[in-house]
């Protein structure tokens, strides 16, 4: 019998810094992504506070306006979507998140800076089989008129249907399958969004104090207010579609299956996935063959 050969864990080349503003606090962030052992996975530590804890579903607490997690002891780290989905597009496995905030910076709004980030930093196969989680039956969970599930799939997909009877913002559906290169030319540019009159009612309560037209597409009531437009027709759909990469990442594996969704959003991500992890039957974790090609993946430099 020949073996197969794997694909295996990844994590960074070097360590990587940036700063940048905090979305919520209008503060400078200051974060750095360091290289970690196998089945280390994805852990964010507080320098500021003296805290750290590892990507779970579990982890997972207030989810209105953007994916934060914690620990037992109320310790935060908030707004971590954007860099889960480039973490996850770019396919890496293991990685240590340092901040000195409780907010991860917005950059652009989009994942683009994280993925540039990550592959400055290059990356490295490890001498691990990486684990991808299989979805092998449906699973669905719904809020109201809004729903999304997982049904088996030899590849991930991403299907949504959005609808936020605004003129500026058709309703719409589509479906992305998410590999090989996809995910960072067609996926990572796509910026945050958000409603005029939204930004006005946040910040009258304290939020979205960095919020601008540097970090989110702003749409008033008759037209789009950033004036260099749109990076994608579709923008709108491809940023949620980015979003929802990085809340399904929180399970800290890839996932194999169709995910499907209407008007989803980070809470009702985070429910499918403990829903998935409520039965065994659900799932099973799996390694995958090197030259599958059913994962995103940016090239990594090859190990002599
Ligand atoms: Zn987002």
């Amino acid at each position: 019998m020949r073996l197969m050969k794997k694909l295996m864990q990844r994590t960074l080349k070097k360590s990587v810094e940036a700063s940048g503003i905090g979305l919520h606090s209008g503060r400078t962030v200051y974060l750095r992504l360091d290289p970690a052992p196998v089945d280390t996975g994805i852990v964010f530590r507080r320098t500021d506070v003296g805290a750290e804890f590892k990507v779970t579903p579990d982890c997972v607490m207030d989810t209105m306006l953007c994916t934060k997690m914690g620990n037992a002891e109320g310790v935060t780290v908030s707004t971590v979507e954007h860099l889960m989905s480039a973490l996850y597009g770019v396919g890496v496995d293991n990685v240590i998140v340092s901040l000195d905030a409780e907010e991860i910076p917005i950059f652009d709004g989009s994942a683009a800076p994280f993925v540039y980030l990550l592959e400055d930093a290059g990356l490295v196969a490890q001498e691990k089989a990486k684990k991808v989680i299989k979805v092998m039956r449906k699973v669905e969970v719904k809020d109201g008129d809004k729903r999304a599930s997982f049904s088996p799939s030899d590849h991930f997909s991403v299907s949504l249907e959005l609808d936020y009877n605004h003129p500026i913002v058709p309703a719409q559906s589509n479906k992305f399958l998410i590999n090989g290169d996809f995910y960072r030319s067609g996926i990572a540019r796509a910026r945050t969004f958000c409603f005029q009159g939204d930004v006005e009612k946040m910040q009258s309560v304290g939020l979205a104090l960095g919020g601008g037209l540097d970090n989110a597409i702003v749409v008033g009531d008759f037209s789009i207010l950033n004036s260099t437009g749109l990076r994608y027709n579709d923008e709108f759909m491809r940023h949620k579609v980015l979003d929802c990469i990085g809340d399904l990442y929180m399970i800290g594996h890839p996932i194999i299956g169709a995910f499907e969704a209407r008007m989803t959003g980070h809470g009702l991500n985070n429910k499918l996935l403990r829903a998935l992890m409520a039965d065994p039957m659900n799932y099973r974790f799996m390694e995958v063959p090197s030259d599958s090609d059913v994962l995103p993946l940016a090239p990594i430099e090859v190990a002599a």
